[in-house]
């Protein structure tokens, strides 16, 4: 569903994205892990196309990624992106944080985009807080906003950039249940997360990159028990 070949991407000398090659299929939860400033952001960013990329070629379900115009504006509606901070729009309610998208993007009529999105907000748990604005709701609750939101625009696959690191301990748990159902709803995640716990309950492989570069592909149970380069044991050992 997600491909991507022999992408590269620099920022001047830094060669951040070095001949990434990764396939996630239909259905995939692929969690990616890595040092600090080993691209893991980039990469997600590259294939939501907030990041251009030097050379190689991203696709999304058998398309290519144009490098813009509306093609690509099209493309990226099948890819919904939830941050490390939630970016909800500080002066619209959870209701319109989550409608809006379905509306201006997809044309959607208002009260079918507000149903939809009550359904949404229904199944992360915030049905509760809709008429209530971002700041009124708890880091968790405004995360898992941020979720229904991607998903109203029902895209293809989700990528999930450090969802959980802002949060404050006893809230990453309601985020984290809220991906591992749509996980075992089938859904296609892309997921950055240093949560071993998500990883082994929901992840199908895991991807650890390093200096831009992806240093080892396994399964949870075979990465971290029997991680295979020193960078991932040294990586390991500093984390868990
Ligand atoms: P972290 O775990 O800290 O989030 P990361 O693996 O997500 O790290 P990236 O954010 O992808 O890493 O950054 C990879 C490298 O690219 C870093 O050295 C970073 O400083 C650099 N970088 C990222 N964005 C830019 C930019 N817009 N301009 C220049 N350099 C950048
Ligand atoms: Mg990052």
């Amino acid at each position: 569903l997600v491909s991507l070949k022999n992408v590269n991407k620099h920022f001047g000398d830094l060669h951040v994205l070095q001949n990434i090659n990764l396939n996630v299929a239909r259905g995939e939860v692929v969690v990616v892990i890595g040092p600090s400033g080993s691209g893991k952001s980039t990469l997600c960013r590259a294939i939501n196309r907030l990041e251009t990329i030097d050379d190689g070629e991203i696709a999304i379900d058998g398309k290519v990624l144009p490098a813009e115009g509306k093609a690509l504006a099209k493309l990226r509606a099948d890819v919904g992106m939830v941050f490390q901070s939630f970016n909800l729009f500080a002066h619209k309610t959870i209701l319109d944080n989550v409608s809006l998208g379905p509306v201006k993007v997809k044309g959607m009529k208002s009260a079918e985009a507000k149903a939809l999105s009550m359904e949404l907000l229904e199944r992360v748990g915030v049905a509760n807080q809709a008429n209530k604005l971002p700041a009124q709701l708890s880091g968790g609750q405004q995360q898992r906003v941020a979720i229904a939101r991607a998903l109203a625009m029902k895209p293809k696959v989700m990528l999930f950039d450090e969802p959980t690191s802002a949060l404050d301990p006893e809230m990453i748990n309601e985020v984290l249940d809220t991906m591992v159902s749509l996980a075992k709803e089938g859904m296609t995640m892309i997921v950055v997360t240093h949560e071993m716990g998500f990883a082994r309950k929901a992840a199908d492989r895991v991807i650890f990159m390093a200096d831009g570069q992806i240093v080892e592909e396994a399964t949870p149970e075979e990465f971290f028990t029997n991680p295979k380069s020193d960078r991932a044991k040294d990586f390991l050992g500093k984390i868990l």
